[in-house]
């Protein structure tokens, strides 16, 4: 069944930190024009809708990271996320290891 291997395989993703948890920053939508899908491999072609994920990186979060994902696989990813931040107990990561960004804020 294509749909449990997709489970499957995002959760793996997630797991080790190949993927980050959704839902990201922005999301966009758009025609599919064959960029490599972040969550199962395949491009993303044809009449398929190409979602596009930015999310913050980068020690200071000043740099975008966009994810590139079929419509299906978005909605496995988005699932996903959901279940695991759901029975995580650590702290988010984002609010971490921001030592050294107070230099952008100061910059007169
Ligand atoms: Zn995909």
């Amino acid at each position: 069944m294509r749909n449990r291997t997709l489970h499957t395989q995002v959760r793996a993703r997630l797991a080790r930190g190949a993927l980050p948890r959704g839902p990201g920053r922005k999301t966009y939508a758009g025609l599919a024009d064959g960029p490599l899908c972040d969550c199962c491999g395949a491009p993303i072609i044809g009449a398929d809708v190409q979602y596009e994920v930015d999310f913050a990186d980068g020690p200071c979060g000043d740099r975008i990271r966009s994810l590139m994902m079929h419509r299906e696989c978005h909605e496995v990813w988005m699932e996903e996320s959901g279940s695991l931040r759901a029975s995580a107990v650590s702290p988010r990561p984002e609010l971490g290891d921001t030592a050294g960004c107070d230099r952008m804020v100061n910059s007169d």
